[in-house]
């Protein structure tokens, strides 16, 4: 990833003059603060520059590489999550992939009637049981789930580098989210987090 013409610019007279105010970056280079502000608050974020209230900012010395790692860091997993898409552990294999395509997602959650985490199926998990000479109105979703406690989660409170680092350590497409909802248990399905969500965040960096 490449810093703008502007940014580079930032970060140079930091290096030499910093600390420096935002208002003295700006008239050095001719330009309004406020024209600024978005490349110095992606700079900070992004850990090249550290600003120290009534100071100002100064370089910290580290590059931009890992730009993507602190804003996933910074992003916690309920503000990007979506809606889980759950069935009961009754419910049979057929009516299962019914509700996957008509809610087009790739994994459903199964919970209890307490909204309790009981498991994980997935598209290959569908195909496997479709090869055997099955009656999927019959058999129910329960007897080919992943379950758990062998279901990897993440809390809503987690940042969504936790929730990357999970799902490429476990080669998987897909988190359940768990969290108190209205103070009830914590073991509680809030939320789901795939792939999907965490390239959203990285293609909305803007730089
Ligand atoms: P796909 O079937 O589309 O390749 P995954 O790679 O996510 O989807 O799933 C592969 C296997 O991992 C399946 O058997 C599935 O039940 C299991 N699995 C999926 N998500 C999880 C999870 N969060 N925790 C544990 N196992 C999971």
């Amino acid at each position: 990833m490449q810093l703008s013409k502007r940014q580079e610019d930032i970060v140079n007279i930091a290096k030499e003059n910093g600390p420096i105010t935002g208002e003295e970056i700006a008239s050095t280079l001719n330009l309004a603060r406020a024209t600024l502000r978005p490349d110095l608050s992606f700079l900070t974020m992004a850990g090249v520059l550290e600003a120290r209230p009534k100071v100002g900012y100064y370089y910290t010395g580290k590059g931009i590489s890992n730009v993507i790692g602190e804003v996933l860091k910074q992003k916690k997993v309920n503000e990007i999550q979506g809606l889980p898409v759950a069935v009961n552990e009754e419910t049979s294999v057929y009516d299962a992939i019914v509700t996957l395509f008509l809610e087009d997602v790739g994994t459903l959650f199964v919970v209890d009637n307490q909204n309790i985490l009981k498991g994980v199926v997935s598209r290959k998990d569908f195909l496997k049981i479709t090869l055997g000479d099955n009656d999927l109105n019959k058999l129910p979703i329960g007897i080919i789930m992943t379950r758990s406690p062998n279901v990897i989660t993440v809390k809503d409170s987690d940042s969504a580098l936790l929730a990357a680092k999970k799902i490429q350590e476990f080669q998987i497409d897909c988190l359940p989210v768990l969290g108190k909802d209205n103070d009830k248990i914590d073991d509680e399905l809030v939320g789901r987090i795939s792939k999907t969500h965490l390239i959203k965040i990285i293609a909305e960096i803007d730089i």
